[in-house]
């Protein structure tokens, strides 16, 4: 793993170091068509993309758990076969070269599946060293490079841009990060998804950057928004127009986790309630191959299709409002504004 996470560092510093070919303006006007979005197995329109899972991790193959590539694909394969049966038409994937990504291995498991699958470019700090040394713009061509061209020496292009900050505040180099996922964001239209310390407000510093980039808020989602329970942290992110991901709900189910899964449940109804349905994204942050989350949540990808909206149901959330989240919202998001 560490060799192989050591060679995609490199992979990434070889696309850095790499002059990109087409000019800025010329890439962006090739990429702004609006309403298609790349998934790993090529373009697809927004229409299409039906019920989205907009936080997971698939494109990845942890070799210590599977051992054989053969028998990874499998499982995964019928992972997402069985959320296919379930309902699930397309997983966004926000797995960065630093936490192991391998994109031929989410396109594998793609085309065997029939799961659209959307991958990311971005960064989720595992390897701060290497983003320490470079600028901005050498970051924000790469992430450019991996929208426009394609995700390392493949021609399969990232969907999504991810971006990480550890706490409430940021360290220089996470806001020079965040400052390359706005530009490749504006110069692209690709969309972003972030993690969030939600406990410490963490979503609040990283749209200061974004706004002070010029990004529109309808572009960001913020990841992990229900880690906390502080509701006017979240109506006034949305009230500023940023999608909150609400993709932790099975945390809740951990052993003195402070916010449960139905009480994450709760506040989702209650952000319907306060008028803020078009501003949630329900996903799972299921993780192939890492098997404490699984003891945690059995129903993986499926957590939310389980439990969570049946729940929202039974607190009398309408099927039209699940729908408006669960589909229209990420349709919306997806389609380059
Ligand atoms: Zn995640």
């Amino acid at each position: 793993m560490a060799s192989r996470r050591a060679f995609l560092m490199q992979a990434a510093a070889a696309v850095v170091a790499t002059p990109v070919q087409m000019s800025r303006a010329a890439s962006s006007a090739r990429s702004a068509s609006t309403g298609i979005v790349q998934t790993v197995l090529g373009p697809l329109a927004a229409s299409k993309l039906g019920f989205t899972l907009t936080h997971e991790h698939i494109c990845r193959y942890p070799v210590r758990v599977y051992g054989d590539r053969a028998n990874a694909v499998a499982k995964a394969v019928d992972k997402l076969k069985e959320a296919r049966d379930s309902g699930v038409d397309t997983v966004v994937d926000l797995t960065p070269f630093d936490v192991g990504r391998d994109i031929r291995f989410g396109e594998e498991v793609s085309r065997k599946s029939g799961m659209q699958i959307v991958a990311c470019t971005g960064q989720h700090l595992f390897a701060p060293e290497s983003f320490n040394e470079r600028s901005i713009d050498e970051i924000t061509e790469l992430f450019i490079k991996e929208i426009e061209q394609g995700i390392e020496d493949t021609d399969i292009k990232a969907g999504v841009i991810k971006v990480a900050t550890v706490s409430g505040s940021l360290t220089p180099a996470e806001e020079r990060v965040l400052r390359s996922a706005a530009r490749a964001c504006k110069a692209t239209g690709v969309p972003i998804e972030t993690h969030t310390h939600a406990r410490e407000r963490g979503g609040e510093s990283q749209v200061e950057i974004f706004e002070a980039e010029g990004v529109s808020p309808a572009r960001v989602s913020l990841g992990h928004s229900d880690d906390t329970d502080d509701l006017s942290y979240l109506t006034g992110l949305a009230k500023r127009g940023y999608t909150l991901g609400m993709d932790h709900l099975f945390r809740g189910k951990a052993e003195g986790e402070k916010v449960s899964w139905q009480r994450r449940t709760e506040y989702v109804k209650q952000l319907i309630d306060a008028g803020f349905v078009d501003r949630l994204f329900l996903s799972n942050d299921w993780t192939f191959g890492d098997t404490e989350r699984e003891k945690l949540n059995p129903d993986g990808m499926l957590f939310n299709t389980r439990r969570s909206i049946p729940y929202l149901k039974r607190l009398g959330v309408a099927d039209r409002e699940i729908r408006a989240i669960t589909v229209d919202n990420p349709r919306r998001f997806f389609s380059r504004g």
